[in-house]
């Protein structure tokens, strides 16, 4: 059974590596994003809870999502194991987390940080683009469209996102700074943190991560 936790700001690479990882491993990969919209479309009572802040326009409780993530992992396909993409976010997440899964008899086993100076997160959050018409991404520098500003997959015009913008950019950094960077000190002294340098190719990365997992599991 691996439990798997990946850390990273935004824009460090974690959905991609996600995918990769989840393959590798056989493990569902699992992020709070899905279980939430999951929860409020089956009306089950943690999505209903959810529902009724969201239609407020607040912020979902830690407890809320703590709670959907419990029951996510105890479904059969997380029986190998699981990999939990964006979360915790923040202390009191990994703490409530924590104590739930022991419950159970579970822990996490490896914290993946990928890490990724801010210059380089900056540039790659504002280059990104999406089609209007068929919402397929592309970058102005990594993967360009054929022709700028038009979509390859349906001709419909690209559009930068307002969460892509510079400003709402540095908000966003600003926020994970102060908010989630703090569990790598907090894993890093449970001996979970496995730091990864997420500047490089997708493959190469995923590689570093593997060798990363192989070599704690053969410390432990
Ligand atoms: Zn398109």
């Amino acid at each position: 059974m691996t439990n798997m936790i990946l850390l990273g700001a935004p824009g460090a690479g974690k959905g991609t590596q996600g995918v990769n990882l989840a393959k590798i491993y056989g493990i569902p990969q699992i992020s709070t994003g899905d279980i939430l919209r999951e929860n409020v479309r089956n009306k089950t009572p943690l999505g209903a809870k959810a529902k009724a802040f969201m239609d407020r326009g607040a912020l979902v409780t830690d407890e809320i999502v703590v709670g959907m993530v419990i029951d996510r992992v105890a479904q059969d396909d997380c029986n190998e194991g699981f990999l939990l993409d964006g979360f915790p976010r923040n202390l009191a997440q990994a703490a409530a987390l924590e104590e739930m899964l022991s419950k159970s008899g579970r822990s996490i086993d490896h914290v993946i940080g990928i890490e990724v100076g801010k210059d380089e997160l900056i540039k790659r959050l504002s280059g990104r683009r999406i089609c209007k018409g068929c919402q397929a991404s592309y970058h102005a520098v990594f993967s360009p469209p054929l022709e700028t500003g038009k979509c390859d997959k349906c001709g419909g015009e690209l559009y930068q996102r307002d969460d892509d913008k510079e400003e709402t950019i540095a908000k966003r950094l600003k926020v994970y700074d102060e908010e989630t960077h703090p569990l790598v000190e907090y894993y890093t002294d449970k001996g979970l943190y496995r730091a990864i340098d997420g500047i490089g190719g997708v493959d190469d990365i995923t590689g570093a991560i593997t060798g990363a997992i192989d070599r704690a599991s053969d410390n432990t």
